[in-house]
């Protein structure tokens, strides 16, 4: 029997231990996680250099609110507003808290609360970050949603463009969608999105909590669509593990968020600030960004020539380590075998599977999955061909 609330259908496994991409079950058994605990453990698990930063602020000092100056916080808000196109931070706890900030800080700087967000997005569980999450199954039973949201498709200009009106305050995407299904969004979009943002005076809101920290091989996934939003949300991969989010806004919002605007007990305390700060330096350096691209690049290639030939393969799409495997039947079982031969992959949606290595997963590692998932899809289309 267990206490807790039945709000996860969890797997059979009770990992212990972890090393870079490595992870151990309670009976010894070893994974290949290719989940990093959902695009959180970019690093891997265990990384010395986090585990270092953590060790030594563990001994110093874990908590003092922000009624002080935190010095940790006023590098890692250096390091993201020089690698992003924003100019101040405000730190919190999760994806979820840092969209519900962003919407709050679109509200008051506009003056407007008109937010136009995706089909299939993902935001986050908060009343606010729920009701910008385009997904019904997301908001069954929680109703009445906050209204001022209009959901449009991705890619779909046109839709774009009836949807935003002067009474709008932000425009809300995910430039990949994660949970939504590894959805990329197009350059023609992007564009579109641009001048629509110009021509109303809207706020461009891209939500990087799982696309952000270098998991598609750029420090934010917008700079690969020339994208300048006015605010960025980030979480997951900020602490690789330790609960923190962000917000980044421009210059011009900054009014807005004046003293007792709003707040966070916790957010961005001198623990998490020490693994986040570990974290940037190390996600950061060009070189692991190229890394990334490289071996992402490789890797879905890779996949795209084992897969193709199985007829419930549909595409392989992504960028960097973020790749889907979109499928024509649902994806439990799949995920079901790859776990019985030791690789963790997640889904979006019920037919695609997703795919999240930590960024410091070696080439081998790579070419292993690659062997377990063309073994597993020839086995699962074996047993498709039998049964029909
Ligand atoms: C996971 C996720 C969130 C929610 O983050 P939490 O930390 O679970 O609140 C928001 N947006 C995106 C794109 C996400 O992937």
């Amino acid at each position: 029997m267990s206490a807790l609330f039945p709000t996860y259908a969890r797997w059979d496994i009770a990992p212990e231990k972890g090393l870079g991409a490595k992870l151990i079950d309670g009976n010894g058994k070893e994974y290949l996680d290719f989940i990093s605990g959902i695009a959180v453990c970019n690093l891997g698990h265990c990384h010395p250099k986090v585990i270092s930063a953590v060790e030594q602020q563990l001994n110093k000092l874990w908590h003092v609110s922000n009624l002080f100056q935190i010095k940790g916080q006023e590098e890692v808000a250096q390091i993201l507003v020089e690698h992003s196109d924003g100019d101040y931070v405000f730190f919190c706890n999760s994806g979820a808290e840092a969209n519900e900030a962003a919407i709050k800080l679109a509200r008051k700087a506009t003056g407007k609360h008109h937010i136009v967000s995706l089909r299939n997005s993902f935001h986050g569980r908060t009343l606010g970050s729920m009701a910008a999450t385009g997904q019904d199954k997301i908001h069954q039973g929680f109703g009445p949603l906050l209204t001022e949201f209009t959901y449009v498709e991705m890619n779909d200009v046109a839709a774009l463009q009836n949807a935003v009106t002067e009474k709008t305050a932000a425009v809300m995407v995910e430039v990949i969608q994660g949970e939504g299904g590894i959805r990329l969004m197009n350059e023609q979009y992007a564009e579109a999105l641009k001048q629509v943002c110009d021509h109303y005076g809207c706020l461009l809101i891209i939500d990087e909590v799982q696309t952000g920290i270098g998991r598609t091989g750029t420090t934010f996934a917008y700079k690969q669509l020339n994208l300048s939003p006015d605010i960025v949300t980030v979480a997951k991969g900020l602490g690789n593990g330790f609960p923190v989010g962000a917000l980044i806004g421009k210059e011009s919002l900054k009014e807005a968020f004046s003293p007792g605007s709003h707040g966070s007990t916790f957010g961005g305390n001198p623990l998490a600030m020490a693994a986040a700060k570990a974290v940037l330096q190390e996600v950061f350096k060009p070189e692991m960004l190229q890394s990334v691209q490289e071996k992402g690049e490789w890797f879905k290639a890779e996949l795209e020539q084992k897969l193709s030939k199985f007829k419930i393969v549909e595409e392989v799409r992504g960028k960097g380590f973020m790749i889907g495997i979109a499928c024509e039947t649902e994806v439990a079982p799949i995920i079901s075998a790859c776990i019985e031969e030791g690789l963790l992959v997640l889904p979006a949606g019920p037919k695609v599977l997703r795919i999240l290595p930590p960024l410091v997963t070696t080439q081998n590692e790579l070419e292993r999955a690659s062997e377990i998932l063309t073994t597993v899809f020839s086995k699962v289309e074996q047993k498709q061909s039998v049964n029909s």
